[in-house]
Order: structure tokens, then sequence, then C-alpha cells
């Protein structure tokens, strides 16, 4: 390096220290520190095609549902998350401070967290639960279908727009229902625990070809439940 190179090559590393100096980012030499990132959502790729869950969803339905107003959800929370600064590591600490949360983040955080959830719980085709969770819902509800019943009761129940829920809490399987895009994760939630199953009843989920049969719905439904996700989640 000759001098003229080596001032210069001083001078820039003069500068570049400078900057990392103003922007916060100078750090101790071999230490890794990763900035802090604050939770932005995205919305998971549909795990399969909007007609293969017909004839119990028609395809329209869910290529609304999903290009729409999922869509939608996931732009406006992370719109929020900027606008207002909110920096919360993780979703379950965003969802644990719902409270704090303006109505915008809370809503929209909520819809995007959901529906990632929602398209999860289905597959084509469904099945029947077995195994582990057979047997845990038998010891809880006392049979398949009487858990079938409860949770279609919570899901019919739900007045206006929401979501049925089944969640373990504290070891224990429970069933109920949220208002608008909460979910239990939400402190403001009075129903909490881990998210096992959920249906979402908002009129844009089974408008289209149900009109108001919610309950028509709601029992076709069954015949779409990924089991086996349900199976994953429990442990
Ligand atoms: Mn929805």
């Amino acid at each position: 390096m000759n001098l003229l190179n080596r001032r210069k090559f001083v001078k820039d590393s003069l500068k570049a220290t400078a900057a990392a100096i103003g922007s916060g980012v100078l750090m101790q030499p071999g230490v890794l520190h990763a900035a802090p990132q604050a939770v932005t959502f995205s919305q998971l790729t549909l795990p399969y095609s909007f007609g293969s869950l017909e004839p119990s969803i028609d395809s329209l339905t869910m290529e609304i549902h999903y290009t729409r107003h999922h869509a939608a959800y996931v732009k406006n929370v992370n719109d929020a998350i900027a606008a207002e600064k909110i920096s919360y590591a993780s979703e379950k600490e965003f969802f644990t401070n719902a409270s704090k949360l303006s109505a915008k983040a809370r809503n929209n955080g909520g819809g995007a967290w959901n529906h990632n959830f929602f398209w999860q719980v289905m597959k084509p085709g469904g099945g029947s639960p077995d195994g582990k969770v057979a047997e845990a819902l038998g010891q809880t509800f006392g049979s398949i279908d009487k858990f079938k019943e409860q949770f279609t009761s919570a899901a019919t129940g739900r007045f206006g727009s929401g979501w049925a829920w089944l969640v373990k809490e504290g070891g224990k399987l429970k069933i109920g229902s949220t208002a608008n895009q909460d979910n239990p994760m939400m402190d403001t939630s009075e129903l909490k625990g881990t998210p096992l199953l959920a249906l979402d009843v908002w009129e844009h989920a089974y408008y289209l070809k149900y009109q108001n049969k919610r309950g028509d719905y709601v029992a076709n439904w069954w015949s779409i439940v990924n089991w086996d996700e349900v199976a994953r989640r429990l442990t």
C-alpha cells in the first residue's frame, strides 16, 4: 500500500467507524450482536389449491378469503407495526400484550395469525381423529361426537363475527370462541390457551355457498379437518 492509498484507507476506516457509532451498531470485535428484530407477520403459502377443499368450502370463497381478506390483515398489521414502532420480539409476545396494542394492530395481527393457523388445520380429504387426539378428546369430552357437538355449539353460538377454538391450557383441553379476530393467546381474551384447532365463522368464510346457514358450513367443515396437524400441536 503506498502512502496515498494508506491515507485513503485510514480516512475510510475512520468514516466507517463514525458511521457505525452514529447508527449505534458499533460492537465489540469478535462478538456477534444481532440487532433485535421486531416481529412482523407473513402470509403462509396455502398448502393446497383453492378448489381442493370442495365441496365443504368452495373455490371462490377460498380464493377471496386468502388473496383479499387474509392478505389485507397481513399488510395492515405490518403497516401498523411500522407506523406505531411496535417492537415485540415474537408473535407470542405481540399477542400477550394485545391489551396495549392499537385496534388496528390487534385486529389485523389476529387476522394474520388466525388465518395462517386455519389454513394449516384443514386439508383436502380430511380424516378422523385417531391415536392420542382421539384419546384426549374422548377423555375430556366423553366421545368424539360429544366433542364435535360442543365445538359446533361454540361455532354456531358465537354472535356476529369470530372464531371457535379447541385449546390446551394447563394440560387441559377446552372449547370456546372469540369475537372478531381475537385469539386465545391474547391477554384480552376470556378463552386462553394454546390453539389446537380453529374454525373461522365470519360470514366471509362461508356466505357465498351457505348464505346464512352457518350450521351447514360447520357440519361440512368436519370432513376437511387436518387431524394430523392437531396431533402435531397436541404435546
Ligand atoms: Mn376469515
